[in-house]
């Protein structure tokens, strides 16, 4: 055997999988197709500007973030601890006033303060802060209907909370279950996301630190041996005492035999600008829902050192599907502009990052902990195998890891 593991893809996965073999005392290869690591959080240099493959936070609060990631060593530019939101005749604030006190009074006056709406929002949202064994033992449904069961079916769910979801779990027509959207709702109420300063491919990169990894590999199939696995790829043939199946989902079902999780894609459009169309580094939403672009926020405001000095960074992204289909970037300039209230004459479009395969279908009811343990030595972890998001991709490395030890013994 060439080596005891082999981890198929470097993505937040593969890599927090790698780590916990290493540190068990295993000897731990990675094989990556792509020509770096990181998979769906990955950033690029364009004309000086830093441009992450689509928009992207870390949430520090996330569990496994905590863990794993030593935040302070990215230094984390915290976003605005709220939403901007377009309304017909202003950029109304909506701020969590305990982490942005100033803007309270702005808050209060924002139109979307109906005592009744906010109490049936309140009851909706409250499993979420709760113990989340709990929040997982719930019986679960499409957000669309519980949200409507709770009688929370006014102006702050359709114009605000709705809007800002459909950019978060790239969906935008209820589909998804309440428990994960209660989830995804717990893990912005107890931390202030962020990017790093260096862009969020900084954080696959502080993962790889120390590990094995051999980039430009793809792999193409993974065979049973005595023994263990054969693992061909595009640079020859592997073999390893267990494989642990790394990829996006897709790859993935090829390559284990898995069934499809249906995909959802986002695009990003990243616009260079003289000026900043806001100051503050907030997710900003069209409440009256007038165009492509589910979100756009002025990366600067926050991470300064996204762009060259003197300029800006906006980005705008919109859904991608069979239900939306990719907008045209003069649309979503437009679009963007309307949403800040700003003309775009000056704005330039510097990149644009489509990934139609961006998250998992999380449809009800949630299952979170699928099997990482294929049998025969093969093992698969992924977002697709835990909760669509950073903290189930970096759970599920570690889950894996630990069944690998179970099979394989003391290293
Ligand atoms: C635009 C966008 C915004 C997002 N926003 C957030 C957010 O704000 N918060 C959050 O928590 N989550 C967010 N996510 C989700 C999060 O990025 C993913 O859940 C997570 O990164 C998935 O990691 P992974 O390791 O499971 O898969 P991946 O990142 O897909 O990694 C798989 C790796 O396998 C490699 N690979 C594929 N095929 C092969 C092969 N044949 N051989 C070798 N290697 C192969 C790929 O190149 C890749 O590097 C977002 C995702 C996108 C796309």
């Amino acid at each position: 055997m060439d080596t005891d593991v082999l981890v198929l893809g470097a993505g937040l996965a593969g890599l927090a999988c790698a780590r916990a073999l290493r540190d068990r005392g295993y000897a731990v290869q990675v094989l990556e197709a792509a020509d770096d690591v990181g998979g769906r959080v990955r950033s690029e240099r364009v004309d000086g500007f830093t441009v992450d493959r689509g928009f992207q936070v870390l949430n520090p609060a996330y569990p496994a973030v905590r863990r794993l990631v030593d935040v302070d060593a990215l230094d984390l530019r915290a976003m605005f601890a709220g939403v901007l939101v377009r309304r017909a005749d202003r950029l109304a604030v909506l701020a969590d006033p305990r982490r942005e006190p100033a803007h309270l009074l702005a808050t209060l006056r924002s139109g979307y303060t109906d005592v009744r709406e906010l109490l049936a929002l309140a009851a909706w949202a409250a499993p979420a802060l709760g113990p989340v064994r709990a929040l997982l033992g719930r019986a679960d449904a499409a957000r669309g209907a519980t949200l409507r069961g709770y009688g929370a079916d006014g102006a702050l769910r359709h114009e605000v909370l709705e809007p800002f979801l459909a950019g978060v779990i790239a969906e935008d027509d209820g589909s998804t279950s309440t428990t994960f959207t209660r989830l995804v709702l717990r893990s912005f109420a107890l931390g202030t996301p962020g990017v790093p300063a260096a862009g969020m491919g900084a954080v696959p990169r502080q993962l790889a630190q120390g590990l094995d990894v051999a980039t430009d590999v793809r792999v193409e199939r993974v065979e049973p041996t005595s023994g263990g696995h054969r693992v061909r790829t595009t640079a020859g043939d592997r073999t390893a005492r267990a494989v642990v199946v790394a990829t996006d989902p897709r790859t993935a079902a090829e390559l284990a035999g898995l069934p499809a999780p249906r995909m959802k894609g986002l695009v990003t459009h990243w616009f260079a600008t003289d000026e900043a169309p806001s100051d503050l580094g907030a997710t900003a939403v069209d409440g009256r829902r007038a165009g492509p672009v589910v979100n756009a926020a002025v990366m600067t405001a926050a991470a300064p050192s996204y762009a060259p000095p003197g300029q800006h960074l906006v980005q705008a992204t919109c859904l991608l599907g069979p239900r939306h289909p990719e907008p045209a970037s003069g649309d979503v300039r437009r679009h963007a502009g309307e949403i800040f209230g700003v003309g775009t004459s000056g704005w330039r479009e510097v990149a644009r990052t489509a990934v139609p395969d961006a998250l998992p279908a999380q449809p009800p009811p949630l299952h979170v902990r699928h099997a990482v343990a294929l049998g025969g030595g093969l093992f698969v972890c992924g977002d697709h195998v835990d909760t669509a998001s950073q903290q189930g991709a970096l759970v599920s490395g570690r889950r894996a890891a630990r069944a690998v030890h179970r099979r394989l013994g003391p290293a």
